[in-house]
């Protein structure tokens, strides 16, 4: 019966071009370890739980903690590059850098998607090694440059990680501006999204995405800013509607707009996979070239 459920499974899913197990499927789609769960497919790092913790005791004020992290793709050059910083709880932080600086993929070390070479990464203060996938999702909500959409309809992939009832669904849809999308067919929430959400467009995905994580109330927020993807949502209004839901929830933006960086707590500059400046924007504006250089091109529109 479970290997019936799983074919049917991988019929109905067409996201095998994102990702090639039905574990990491669930991992890309943050929170989706229920499908996992329900499919009885083991995670691949579950061992990883009975790691002993040797270190000093979990500081819940540091949200996120990087230990000198390194990471490479299989023989590939390192891609971080010892990065260590700290985040506090409810930071909100910016991480800008070059194309194919280590970003993105910074964000996936933070929610195990990936697990470094070398060094720790913390988050609420223990070593992720130390929990599974899942539970370091539970709290991490991880919104993606080019966010996974599920086949199914628009309350499939609000209530994917967590439930939620119709009214906070639509509440969630309208936070991120999208009840458009609700009101353009008579179905509402039953409205198809069809295979990988190609009835919405890039930047209607990636909301939905955010509405998923946000219903999830997560402690932290990775976000994976594109240049088009967010245009029908500011990132004044991302903060806002973070601020409303979660107080003190922690937010770090991969961030490609100058007015998402500048009101940011901390930004951090990466360039080939290492922290080369950190600071706010004033401070950086004075101390970093590579800095200057992004503010005036790059992060311009
Ligand atoms: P961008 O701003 O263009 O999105 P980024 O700073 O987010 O770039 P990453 O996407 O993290 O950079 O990529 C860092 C480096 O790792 C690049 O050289 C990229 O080619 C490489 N890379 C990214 N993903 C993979 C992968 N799955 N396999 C191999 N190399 C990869």
């Amino acid at each position: 019966l479970v290997q019936f459920i799983l074919y049917l499974f991988l019929l109905i899913l067409p996201l095998g071009r994102i990702v090639g197990t039905v574990g990491a499927v669930g991992e890309a789609l943050g929170g989706l370890s229920r499908i996992g769960e329900v499919l009885d497919v083991p995670e691949e790092d579950e061992g990883a739980t009975r790691l002993a913790f040797a270190g000093a005791r979990p500081n819940p004020d540091l949200a996120l903690v990087l230990e000198n992290v390194s990471f490479r793709y299989d023989d590939g050059p390192a891609v971080l590059d010892r990065l260590t910083f700290a985040v506090r709880r409810g930071q909100r932080v910016a991480v800008v850098g070059p194309s194919g600086a280590g970003k993105s993929t910074l964000l996936n070390v933070l929610v195990r998607l990936y697990d470094p070479v070398a060094g720790v990464v913390k988050v609420d203060g223990q070593d992720v090694r130390e929990r599974t996938r899942s539970q370091v999702r539970a709290g991490v909500g991880y919104v993606e440059q080019d966010a996974p959409v599920l086949a199914g309809t628009l309350r499939d992939n609000l209530t994917l990680a967590v439930p939620a009832t119709d009214a906070e669904c639509r509440t969630a849809l309208a936070d991120v501006n999208l009840l458009d999308v609700l009101d353009r067919s008579p179905d509402g929430l039953d409205a198809q999204v069809g295979e990988g959400g190609v009835m919405l467009s890039g930047g209607e995905r990636q909301r939905l995405a955010l509405a998923r994580a946000l219903l999830a109330r997560p402690t932290t927020l990775l976000l994976d800013e594109s240049t088009s993807h967010l245009d029908g949502l500011n990132e004044a209004r991302v903060r806002d509607l973070i601020d409303s839901q979660s107080a003190g929830c922690t937010l770090v933006v991969v961030a490609h707009r100058l007015s998402t960086v500048v009101d940011s707590d901390v930004i951090l500059v990466m360039d080939r996979g290492r922290l080369v400046a950190q600071g706010t924007h004033e401070e950086l504006l004075r101390t970093s070239r590579l800095y200057r250089e992004l503010a005036r091109t790059q992060l311009v529109r």
